[in-house]
């Protein structure tokens, strides 16, 4: 920062680089009225000791200028905390460097009251007390340094004018010194300051690149997770996922006490289908007889899958013997009516073998046992002339029933 741009009073270090809420929280710090508290007691005891020591309207004046300096401070540090929220608006600035200025000159003033003609003892407190209000002016100038520079020189001129009047000609060369050294100190502060900020403004966008990514990530594993469970030609559950959700329905039905059904579905004749009209129409027929298939099953908890190739599985949790034929039924239907009209060369349309099998309650059949049993009743379904379905029991694996 170039030390010409310092010297503003308006001039808040950072602007450029700090956020809103940064400006504001600098703003809140320098409104305090906190140093002026202390500042005005300092000024009490230096007043205490000049009316102590004979100068009686010396402590009176400087002490009641130092309070009216205090009571203004308040007002505005008030009215500062009592704006409406949102963008700060330009005047608290102002009002903050006029409020600054007449604090400088108000303690100035007490101060250079106190020095001129007063007793040895209260002239050292007055330096000391000075020295400190100075000191806390500097240690808050990496804020806004041009206000700290003229508020200082305000108090130490005015001291020094005192001093001169009072015969002492080697103040005000001590106090140029002074502010020489606190010149020094203010720009290094300055210089740390903008590193403070700049690094804030670094580590921000670094947070706020790495929540982005972050979001990115998730969505990224949940599509995956998804993906990784879905089959890619017709947007099925894969075996994969078809493994698991019947290990997991199995278990919780034989814990429950509940029936299962399960069934197996195969594209009759679709070897023949892919070599007269390509594999292309054939994967777009895949697509809409799997779409007929999961239309059809609506049962809570049922999970239809492509278990590979034509073949697909339909699990039906809590569904006895009755309940899964019956629906079967209206799965071959389904498939037998699905037009392919939109296909190239319009193909016939075209007919599924289903095997059956249902758990009866309280059974403790394995999952083996129940896709080998389904597979048997499908095989027993295509046998017989295909476009049916055929029912086998796990336990016994007999066949119950076929249906044309
Ligand atoms: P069946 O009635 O005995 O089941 O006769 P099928 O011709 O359907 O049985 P087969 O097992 O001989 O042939 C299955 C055919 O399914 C072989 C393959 O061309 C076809 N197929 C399997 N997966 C796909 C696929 O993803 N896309 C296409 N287009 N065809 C597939
Ligand atoms: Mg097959
Ligand atoms: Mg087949």
């Amino acid at each position: 920062m170039r030390f010409l741009a310092i010297l503003n009073p308006f001039t808040i270090v950072g602007r450029e680089i700090a956020s809103e809420r940064q400006i504001e929280a600098t703003i809140r710090e320098l409104y305090s009225r906190k140093p002026h508290v202390l500042a005005t007691l300092g000024i009490g005891l230096a007043g205490l000791s000049a009316g102590l020591s004979g100068a009686v309207w010396a402590g009176v004046l400087a002490t009641l200028v130092a309070v009216a300096c205090l009571c203004f401070r308040i007002v505005i540090e008030q009215l500062f905390l009592a704006r409406s929220s949102g963008a700060l608006d330009p005047k608290w600035i102002r009002l903050f460097v006029f409020g600054s200025l007449l604090s400088g000159l108000g303690f100035g003033l007490s101060a250079a009251i106190l020095l001129y003609d007063t007793s040895a003892a209260t002239q050292t407190i007055t330096i000391a007390v000075a020295c400190a209000i100075v000191q806390g002016v500097a240690g808050r100038a990496y804020m806004m340094p041009g206000t700290a520079f003229i508020n200082i020189a305000l108090v130490i001129g005015q001291l020094s004018i005192a001093a001169f009047a009072g015969g002492n000609y080697i103040f005000a060369p001590a106090g140029l010194l002074y502010i020489a050294f606190l010149t020094s100190f203010i720009v290094q502060m300055v210089n740390n300051r903008m590193c403070q900020l700049r690094a804030e403004r670094t580590a921000d966008r670094l947070f706020q690149e790495i929540t982005e990514k972050n979001e990115l990530l998730r969505i990224a594993n949940e599509t995956l997770a998804t993906k990784a469970f879905e089959d890619p030609l017709t947007g099925l559950a894969n075996r994969r996922k078809l493994d698991l959700a019947f290990a997991e329905t199995l278990a919780s039905a034989q814990q429950n006490g509940s029936a299962l059904s399960l069934m197996m579905i195969d594209v009759d004749h679709f070897k023949p289908f892919n070599d007269t009209y390509g594999h292309q129409s054939g994967d777009e027929c895949l697509q809409l007889l799997s779409r007929a298939i999961s239309a059809t099953v609506s049962g809570e908890g049922s999970l239809v899958a492509r278990y590979g190739g034509e073949e697909f599985v339909v699990i039906l949790p809590g569904e006895n013997q009755g309940g899964a034929l019956a629906l079967a039924e209206r799965i071959r239907m389904a498939v037998r009516l699905t037009a392919l009209d939109a296909l190239p060369n319009s193909p016939p349309r075209q007919t599924v073998s289903i095997g059956l099998v249902s758990c009866q309650p309280g059974s403790e059949t394995t999952a083996e046992e129940i896709f080998a049993s389904a597979d048997a009743a499908l095989y027993e379904a295509k046998k017989q002339g295909r476009n049916r379905v055929c029912v086998n029991a796990p336990a016994c694996r007999e066949q119950v029933k076929a249906l044309p």
